[in-house]
């Protein structure tokens, strides 16, 4: 059977780590998710249950010790532009300015001639319009998380890893990019896999919430959201969905 397109698919993914005495701690065990085209999944569970570490997994930037993690039929051995990490923190160059930092990945995969007119195009669609030449200490926590957003999309991703990236943010700006995050998945139609631990932007914003069990994480229950956008914060439906996702986080 050919693998349908953009189709990400982790089977009975191990992940172990040694601990600070030696002893073998397990990340993730039996890990399974498949995931499709347009595809917005929100991972949630308690700290330190594997979910950066699943992330980094799709991204390539470590590999498993068991299971397999394939993307459009291949293995996923190496980073690649077309998976896009966005972190918690918003890394970016403090020395270069808010285009040049968004221009990064084209300058570094070599592509900066042919799609430099990405770059407005990011900052435009963004909201950042006007703060071409500033720098990264002069603008706003919300405007770094809008920047390391753009940084991705600019490399046209068909994957975009979101890890809590909207964690340090106060709410009003939170509720605001998270309009901007479904805005990009309606243009641009990426897989969207987004480490979160708030309950109600899961809701929000995923087609699919997982719950991952304390360490080792495994997934515990997949929720489908099928409420039409923009979703009501204060619907019935949202705040069934909120409950029920709540409830399968009771672990015991
Ligand atoms: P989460 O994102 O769910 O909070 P993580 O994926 O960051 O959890 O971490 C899962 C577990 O693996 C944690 O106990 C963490 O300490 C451990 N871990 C993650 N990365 C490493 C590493 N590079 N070395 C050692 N332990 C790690």
């Amino acid at each position: 059977m050919v693998a349908a397109e953009h189709h990400l698919v982790a089977k009975d993914i191990l992940r172990t780590f040694k601990s600070d005495d030696g002893t073998e701690l397990i990340a993730l065990q039996n890990f399974n998710l498949e995931v499709d085209h347009g595809e917005v999944v929100a991972l949630i569970g308690p700290s330190g249950c594997g979910k950066s570490t699943f992330l980094r997994l799709v991204a390539g930037l470590d590999m498993p010790q068991g299971g397999t993690l394939a993307y459009n039929g291949e293995p996923i051995t190496k980073p690649d532009p077309n998976r896009g990490f966005v972190f918690q923190q918003a890394n970016l160059y403090p020395w270069l300015t808010i285009e040049k930092n968004v221009a990064f990945g084209l300058k570094a995969n070599g592509v900066y001639k042919e799609q430099q007119g990405r770059v407005q195009e990011m900052i435009d669609l963004m909201g950042l319009t006007g703060f071409e030449k500033s720098y990264p200490h002069q603008i706003s926590g919300g405007m770094a998380a809008r920047v390391a957003i753009a940084q991705t999309l600019v490399m046209d991703p068909d994957v975009m890893l979101l890890d809590e990236p909207l964690s340090a943010l106060d709410a009003f700006t939170r509720a605001v990019i998270q309009d901007e995050i479904l805005g990009i998945c309606a243009k641009f139609n990426p897989i969207v896999l987004l480490v979160t631990h708030d309950i109600e932007e899961a809701v929000y914003l995923a087609d699919r919430v997982v719950v991952l069990s304390p360490r080792p994480g495994t997934k515990i229950a997949e929720i489908p959201v099928d409420l039409p956008h923009p979703r009501n914060r204060i619907s019935d439906e949202f705040i069934a969905k909120r409950h029920e996702i709540l409830d399968a986080l009771q672990f015991d």
